[in-house]
C-alpha cells in the first residue's frame, strides 16, 4: 500500500541552534565552483569554510562521474581558460590522472588523430566542424580526468588553502538579517548547527541557498536531454579492441543487439573511457528522458529516477555481458552517488547572460574569464569566445550573496553551454576572491571594484582581455 500524498502542515518548534563556527567567507556546496570558490577566498586571506553534503569534493566531476573538462580551447585550438581550471589539470598531470590531447595536436585537422576521439565516441568533447575552413573538423583541447584521484587531490588543495572543511554537511537555509544573508544553518550526524560569515557564496549547482533567501530566479527550462536527470555508470574489464573489432566488422548485428539492448530497457551509448590508467572501461550517461525538463528538486522524482537509472545499470551490464564480444567479464565498476542535471534554478543578477551575448565580442568592464564558445556552429565561428561579467554571480537585491556554479545569472538557452565544469570553476575562483575582497573591505560584493577583482584573477594566473 502506498502513502497518501498530504495536505497537512505542522508547525516545527523554535529551538536554539549552536553556531560552530564564525568566518569570513562560507562556501555552500563542494562541486567545481564551490571548491573553487573555496580555495580562492583562502588564498586571498579570508577566514573561509566549504561544506558539502557528500564524503567527497568535486560534485558532478567526481561524484556525478561526468570526468571530462570539454571546450578548454576554441574551435581553432586556442586555449582561454587558465587560472584554477589549467592548475587542477597540472596537478592531475602530474600523478598521471588525466589524458588530453598533445598540444600541438589542438586544433588539428588531421583525420588519423581525429579518428581516435571519434571512435571512443567522444566526438561531442573533443571534435568540432569548423565553419572558417569549409566545415572541416578540427580537434579541440578537452580533458578526461580520473575521478578518485580528483577527489583526493580537491582534499588537498583545500587543505593547502587554510580553508576549514566539512563534509557530510547538508546546508539547509540561509541565516537572515533583512535582505542581507549573514551566514547558514547546516545539518549534519552532529545535528543542525549554524555557521556566520561577512559573506556566503552558494555552490549547490541548486541554488539551495539563494532561493531560500528570497532571491529572486529563474527556473524556466529548455526541454533538451540537458534538463533530464541523469544516471551515470562506468561498465569496466571489457576486452575494447575485441568489442571494436566485431562493431566494426559486423556493423548490422552490432546494430540489432543494440537495438535489443534499448528494447530490453538498457542503455546502448558509451564513451570509451580515455584514462590510461585505466583502460577497458565503457563511462555511460543515462539521461531519463522521460520527461525531459524533470524537476531536480522533487525528492520523489530522484528517488524514481535513481532507482530507474541503477535498474537499467544492471540490465546493460546483463547484456553486453551475455552477447556482446569483448564483454564476457565485464563488471559494473561504479555509479554515480549525485545525479545531475544540466537545468535548474537561476539566479536573477545584476547581469543577466543572453543569446545576445554569444553573438557579441563585448569585453565587459567586470569580465571575469573568458570562455570558448564552441557549440553554435556559424556564430561560433564569428565570435569565438564570450566573456563573462562579474554581476552574473551578484544577486540583485539580496546582501552577503554570491553564487559560484552551473546557477549564474543566464537565460536558460545560454546557461546550458555555459554551464559545465571550467566555466564553474572559472566562476568560483572569482566568486572566492570577491567575497575574500568584500569581507576584508567591510563592503558588500556588488561594491566590489572590478580592478582591483581583476587585478587579483590575473595574478592568480586567469586569463583575461587586457
Ligand atoms: C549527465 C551529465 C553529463 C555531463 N557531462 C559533463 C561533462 O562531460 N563535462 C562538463 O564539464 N560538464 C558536464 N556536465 C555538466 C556539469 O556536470 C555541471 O554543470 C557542473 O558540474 C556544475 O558544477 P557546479 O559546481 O555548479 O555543481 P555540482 O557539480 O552539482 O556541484 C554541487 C555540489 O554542491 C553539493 N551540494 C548541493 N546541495 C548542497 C547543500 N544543500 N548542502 C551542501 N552541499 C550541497 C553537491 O553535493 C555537489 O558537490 C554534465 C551534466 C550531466 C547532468
Amino acid at each position: 500500500m502506498t502513502a497518501q500524498p498530504s495536505t497537512r502542515i505542522i508547525q516545527e518548534p523554535a529551538r536554539e541552534i549552536k553556531v560552530l563556527k564564525e568566518a569570513d567567507v562560507v562556501v555552500i556546496g563542494g562541486g567545481p565552483g564551490g571548491v573553487a570558490a573555496a580555495i580562492s577566498s583562502a588564498r586571498t586571506g579570508a577566514k573561509t569554510v566549504l561544506i558539502e553534503r557528500y564524503g567527497h569534493l568535486g560534485g558532478m566531476a567526481t561524484g556525478g562521474l561526468v570526468n571530462i573538462l570539454p571546450n578548454l580551447s576554441d574551435i581553432s585550438g586556442k586555449q582561454h581558460i587558465f587560472g584554477l581550471v589549467q592548475e587542477i589539470i597540472d596537478r592531475l598531470k602530474a600523478r598521471n590522472a588525466i589524458f588530453y590531447p598533445n598540444k600541438e595536436d589542438w586544433g588539428t585537422t588531421e583525420s588519423s588523430v581525429l579518428e581516435y576521439y571519434l571512435n571512443a565516441n567522444m566526438g561531442w568533447f573533443y571534435v568540432r566542424q569548423d565553419p572558417n575552413i569549409g566545415g572541416r573538423e578540427r580537434l579541440l583541447y578537452s580533458a578526461v580526468l580520473d575521478p578518485e584521484v580528483l577527489k583526493a587531490e580537491l582534499n588537498d588543495m583545500v587543505a593547502e588553502s587554510g580553508t576549514e572543511l566539512l563534509l557530510h554537511s547538508w546546508g539547509t537555509r540561509p541565516i537572515m538579517e533583512g535582505n542581507a544573508v549573514k551566514g547558514v544553518y547546516f545539518e549534519s550526524k552532529s545535528g543542525r548547527q549554524a555557521i556566520l560569515a561577512k559573506i556566503v557564496i552558494d555552490s549547490t549547482g541548486d541554488g539551495d541557498i539563494f532561493v531560500a533567501a528570497g532571491a529572486e530566479y529563474d527556473s524556466e527550462l529548455e526541454s533538451n536531454f540537458r534538463t533530464a536527470l541523469a544516471f551515470t555508470f562506468w561498465i569496466a574489464n571489457v576486452d575494447i579492441h575485441k568489442l571494436e573489432l566485431f562493431r566494426s566488422s559486423h556493423p548490422a548485428r552490432y546494430a540489432l543487439l543494440m537495438e535489443e539492448l534499448t528494447t530490453l530497457g538498457g542503455h546502448s551509448f558509451y564513451f570509451n573511457g580515455l584514462l590510461k590508467n585505466q583502460e577497458g572501461v565503457l563511462w555511460f550517461h543515462t539521461f531519463q528522458v522521460q520527461p525531459l525538463a524533470s524537476d531536480a528538486m522533487d525528492v520523489e522524482e530522484l528517488t524514481r529516477v535513481d532507482v530507474l537509472g541503477r535498474r537499467k545499470a544492471r540490465i546493460t551490464y546483463e547484456f553486453l555481458k551475455g552477447n556482446v564480444p569483448g564483454c564476457e567479464k565485464c563488471f559494473i565498476m561504479q555509479a554515480g552517488p549525485q545525479l545531475g542535471t544540466q537545468g535548474g534554478r537561476r539566479v536573477i543578477g545584476e547581469y543577466i547572460l543572453s543569446p545576445e551575448d554569444m553573438e557579441s565580442d563585448e569585453v565587459f568592464e567586470d569580465t571575469i574569464v573568458v570562455l570558448a564558445n564552441n557549440d553554435n556552429g556559424e556564430i561560433s565561428a564569428k565570435h569565438p569566445t564570450i566573456c563573462i561579467p562579474y554581476r552574473c554571480l551578484v544577486p540583485v537585491k539580496i546582501d552577503g550573496l554570491l553564487v559560484a556554479c552551473r546557477a549564474f545569472s543566464s537565460k536558460a538557452s545560454v546557461n546550458q553551454w555555459f554551464n559545465i565544469i571550467p566555466p564553474c570553476i572559472s566562476y568560483g575562483q572569482a566568486a572566492g576572491t570577491a567575497a575574500a575582497l568584500a569581507a576584508k573591505a567591510g563592503i558588500q560584493p556588488r561594491r566590489v571594484d572590478y580592478k582591483e577583482l581583476q587585478f587579483n584573477l590575473r595574478n592568480q594566473g586567469v586569463n583575461l582581455p587586457a
